[in-house]
């Protein structure tokens, strides 16, 4: 059974003749990244085909519709960094809420927050920036499919389609659960892990918090065909991995090949070690040729802000090098995490408990599923730690870490 239309929202859909997982995509959240949406709509005929075929249901999400008309990453503010503002609790998909706090209701004053270049206007303003329109949209139509399949659907993964501005191979960002890292592990592809602690308010996180696994993939270069056709090779793949489409072993070697894994860039776990943010995108020059992934050694020079020099603060990886003149993320530096942490940090998340660490020294409760840590008393490797057990570690002030259960 195939329908095609369902909201504006949903570009199309695909309901399988036995109910199974469902599986929630979304493409062109930045309106400059069409690369998905062509992948998914090339894909839609022989998919459509095969329906008879799917155990459960595939949803097409359509993103910023707006900025993808004119070809422009966004319109007012990032789409992709305002959902820490939604009100999860808000009735009939209202919101976004009043103030700029996380699901947890902490205040965050991280530094980083992407967003933050925007005014919160009450959701009647007729200067109400273009994407709190868009997240209304995207909310309502999230909220009528997992009324429709959140009782029935036997597993539940959503999915977010992206490319970078520079050259790069394709790779798996998750926010570090457990049960992310479970289903990204079965993609022969970089993953880097923890994008929530640097990059706040993506959407993947907001679904994340909402208790659903979430997978983004980047593609590689925006206007890259590569790009189009590793993404038509990673929905297949992940139709496979979810249980909805199973692919013969030929065809799932197939599409693990048109990937395009690169030799230097080893299918491993890596974290983000340093988040270069940058106030004004119009005055930060990226210095020319840096892919993602390329390694990179302390000192060396970077990018320029302000006519002045930014380096590199630590040997690794530079990792989203900034090369268009929106977005507040100069760069990142990622280093491989070791296996061995990654195998501990499973053991521990199964064996300690949120009331367990609270009663330690310097450990105090600020939410339902946040700690708070003075600094001042539980001093070493507390950063660390918190990670291995499964938080999400923001910084409130210099003597204050918030950590926040995924
Ligand atoms: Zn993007």
């Amino acid at each position: 059974m195939v329908e095609t239309e369902v909201s504006g929202r949903i570009r199309w859909h695909i309901q399988g003749a036995a109910e199974g997982p469902l599986l929630v995509l979304f493409a062109g959240i930045h309106g400059n990244e069409p690369a998905g949406i062509r992948a998914i709509d090339g894909l839609a005929e022989e998919l459509m085909a095969r329906s008879e075929e799917f155990l459960g249901t595939l949803y097409v999400i359509t993103g910023n519709q707006r900025a993808l008309e004119l070809g422009v990453r966004y319109i007012d503010t990032d789409l992709n960094r305002l959902w820490e503002r939604v009100d999860v609790d808000a009735p009939e998909g209202v919101g976004i809420a009043s103030d700029a706090q996380d699901t947890s209701g902490v205040q965050d004053s991280s530094d980083v927050q992407g967003a933050s270049d925007v005014q919160i206007y009450g959701t009647s303003e007729p200067s109400e920036p273009s994407e709190y329109i868009e997240t209304r949209e995207i909310r309502q139509t999230l909220d009528e499919i997992l009324q429709r399949h959140a009782n029935t659907a036997s597993d539940i993964v959503f999915s977010d389609l992206h490319t970078t501005s520079s050259e790069s191979c394709a790779f798996l960002l998750i926010n570090d659960t457990l049960e992310n890292r479970r289903m990204a592990k079965k993609f022969p592809l970089p993953q880097i892990l923890g994008i929530e602690e640097n990059i706040h308010g993506t959407l993947l996180s907001y679904i994340n918090n909402l208790g659903y696994k979430s997978i983004g993939f980047e593609a590689g270069a925006h206007d890259s065909e590569a790009s189009v056709s590793r993404t038509r090779a990673f929905l297949k793949l992940l139709l496979h991995n979810s249980g909805i489409l199973l692919l013969s072993e030929v065809e799932k070697r197939v599409e693990e090949a048109r990937l395009e894994v690169y030799e230097t860039v080893p299918a491993d776990y890596y974290e983000i070690k340093h988040h270069q943010y940058v106030d004004d995108p119009c005055t930060f020059r990226m210095k020319p040729g840096f892919e993602n992934f390329d390694s990179v050694s302390a000192g060396q020079l970077l990018a320029e802000e302000n006519g002045e020099a930014v380096t590199a603060p630590m040997k690794g990886r530079i990792f989203m090098p900034l090369y268009q003149e929106k977005g507040h993320d100069g760069f990142l530096i990622i280093r491989k995490v070791p296996p061995f942490w990654i195998g501990l940090s499973a053991y521990l998340r199964g064996n300690f408990t949120h009331s367990f660490l609270r009663r330690l020294p310097g450990v105090s409760v600020a939410g339902p599923r946040s700690l708070l840590v003075d600094l001042g008393v539980a001093r070493y490797f507390v950063k660390d730690i918190f990670h291995l057990l499964g938080y999400r570690v923001t910084r409130r002030d210099e003597s204050t870490l918030i950590c926040h259960r995924r």
